[in-house]
């Protein structure tokens, strides 16, 4: 297997990532580190107590929480926080949670230019990008600036030992889906491509372990080094039909978003085997061979994710919708996309078929 390109142009940012069981408890060390004084901690109502926990780790910085995060970065909650912030004279944010803190933290940035710190409690990965959806009277949309590229990013294993073993699971798969789209990406570079490969073998490794030891921080600690490698390959590349599809799903359906992730990859990466087969070899290879739609559908349905869009709650009358509205503006793909083949992927999808490519 080789990721040589004779032709490519690699960025990356400068992140700082401390990694480790019980890292948390060294923030106020990364905070002296930016110079700031005045932490602002972030959360949802869900995850409040760990904003009072936090803020005895913050070395007697912490000046304040604002606990209401919410799904999709809603902007009158991004708006009120962020006038939060000013009052309380915040000079860093710390997002202590999932992707929803996280883009709430992303869109203080965006308004104030803070500095973020980023304690990740699921896989998602949004911590690694400088990529921020924000939704306003129920349109959500996407804006990738460095001003919301967070500085640093604490992994640690204790936090995700608290993930439900369903979240767990579809959590991973909405990391691995940065990852395989990845391998494809037009603007992938060698290390992108090593990247996924080693944060999709990360998962493959330790999910199943997680599911029978969810407590345990070494297996905890290997899936959050998984996020870090697909959230980092997510922020450096382009994504495709996957991701499209799960946005639609989401956007206009209000599909979960984990949930969506895990049903879709499979079958989008089934879609696109038939143009990329030699790019998608890697995944076959990981997850034990055959088609890598295929071997991705087995390694999901051992793991007891959801298969199918019809326990997520899509109608089978709105699959037309869905497929209009994903080929309408359809993301660069490496096969073309035809709206008859994406309404079979979704049917297939809604019925939880195994994806033959
Ligand atoms: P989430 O942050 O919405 O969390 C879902 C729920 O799980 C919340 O109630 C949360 O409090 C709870 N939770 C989180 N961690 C937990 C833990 N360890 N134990 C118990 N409960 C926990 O879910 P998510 O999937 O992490 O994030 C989804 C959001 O992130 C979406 O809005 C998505 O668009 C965004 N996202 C953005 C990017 C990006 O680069 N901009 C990347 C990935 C995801």
């Amino acid at each position: 297997m080789s990721f040589f390109r004779e032709e490519f142009t690699a960025r990356s940012a400068a992140v700082r990532v401390r990694f480790g069981a019980g890292a948390r408890k060294t923030i106020g060390a990364e905070i002296e580190e930016l110079g700031a004084k005045r932490a602002l901690i972030l959360t949802t109502p869900h995850q409040q107590s760990l904003a009072e926990e936090f803020s005895t780790y913050c070395a007697g910085r912490a000046v304040g929480s604002y606990t209401k995060a919410a799904m999709h970065t809603p902007v009158d909650i991004s708006e009120e926080a962020t006038a939060y912030a000013r009052e309380l004279q915040a000079d860093v944010v710390i997002a202590v949670g999932g992707g929803s803190t996280t883009g709430l933290g992303k869109a203080i940035a965006l308004r104030t230019d803070l500095p973020q710190i980023v304690v990740p409690t699921t896989y998602a990965g949004s911590e690694a990008t400088g990529i921020l959806g924000q939704t306003e009277n129920g349109v959500k949309t996407t804006l990738t600036s460095p001003k919301v590229q967070p500085e640093i990013i604490i992994y640690d294993a204790e936090l995700v030992a608290t993930l439900p073993v369903g979240m767990t699971v579809t959590s991973a798969m909405n990391a691995m889906a940065h990852a395989a789209e990845g391998l494809y990406a037009r603007d992938r570079s060698p290390i992108t491509s090593l990247m996924a490969v080693e944060g999709m073998r990360a998962f493959r490794d330790s999910l199943p372990k997680v599911i029978e030891t969810p407590a345990d921080p070494a297996t905890r600690g290997e899936t959050l080094y998984g996020a870090w490698l697909c959230g980092t390959v997510l922020g450096q590349v382009g994504m495709a039909l996957h991701h499209k599809l799960c946005h639609t799903l989401g956007g206009s359906f209000d599909l979960p978003h984990a949930e969506t992730h895990a049903v879709i990859l499979p079958h989008a990466i089934a879609y696109n085997a038939a143009a990329v087969p030699e790019l998608l070899a890697p995944v076959a290879e990981l997850f034990g061979g055959g088609p890598p739609g295929l071997a991705l559908w087995t390694f999901a349905k051992n793991a007891g994710s959801p298969m199918t869009l019809r326990e997520l709650g899509m109608k089978p009358e709105d699959l037309g919708r869905a497929a209009d509205l994903a080929t309408a503006n359809p993301y660069w793909n490496p096969r073309l996309i035809e709206r008859e083949a994406i309404l079979a992927l979704l049917q297939a999808a809604w019925a939880g078929e195994a994806p033959t490519g």
